[in-house]
């Protein structure tokens, strides 16, 4: 299951440099009814099915949506729940937050999300639904991937409303496993391919 994340990172890298994706220039997938279609008829309980709709549509109630209404996303009390060091927004808590970034390289993918420079929750949302498109991952792994990122954003946001209303404290080592656990679990059930835990992002060959 391990994977070299530093010689991931820099492939990765290497791969969007040549292909002209720069820190400057934010990905755009527009979440057509084609990308709806899939959405529907991915492999994942419905709940997950709902929940990234929930993400691409801007209806996670978190605190960043309120501070910007109200003009005070510096404000601390609007700060993000896991790091206290940027306005709690979608994009932060579920892919460029420090806490994040553990889930995503701890995950069975160990894919480098934050990476990606995603300029919405429809763009994040449209390359999960679209990798095989987007980020040259073949589309007989879209539902592996999908499972992975739609339990990834689960157990954070499940996290984060833990901290929210009950005051809990960060634990990355059981998140971590709660993500492993249940990425074999839903894997078992719903992909039904010998080994389906072991499905992964590897950086295609260069050259
Ligand atoms: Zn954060």
């Amino acid at each position: 299951m391990d994977l070299d994340l530093g010689e991931n990172w820099l492939i990765f890298g290497q791969i969007y440099g040549a292909e002209g994706t720069t820190s400057t220039s934010s990905i755009a997938v527009d979440l057509d009814k084609a990308s709806w279609g899939r959405l529907w008829k991915l492999k994942l309980h419905d709940r997950l099915k709902m929940l990234l709709w929930q993400i691409a549509a801007g209806a996670l109630k978190n605190k960043g949506a309120l501070a910007r209404v109200l003009g005070r996303e510096e404000e601390e009390s609007f700060l993000c729940s896991f790091c206290r060091q940027a306005p709690e927004d979608s994009i932060h808590l579920l892919v460029r937050c420090s806490v994040a970034c553990i889930a995503w390289r701890e995950s069975p993918w160990a894919f480098p999300m934050d990476a990606l420079n995603l300029g919405s929750t429809e763009a994040l949302i449209g390359t999960v639904l679209n990798v095989d498109r987007v980020l040259n991952i073949s589309k007989g792994q879209l539902h592996a991937f999908a499972l992975n990122a739609a339990i990834i954003f689960d157990c954070l946001w499940f996290l984060r409303n833990k901290i929210v209303h009950e005051n809990v404290q960060v634990d990355t080592s059981l998140l971590i496993l709660s993500i492993r656990r249940r990425y074999a679990e839903h894997a078992h059930a719903w992909l039904k391919v010998d080994g389906a835990v072991q499905v992964r992002w590897m950086p295609p060959k260069l050259g």
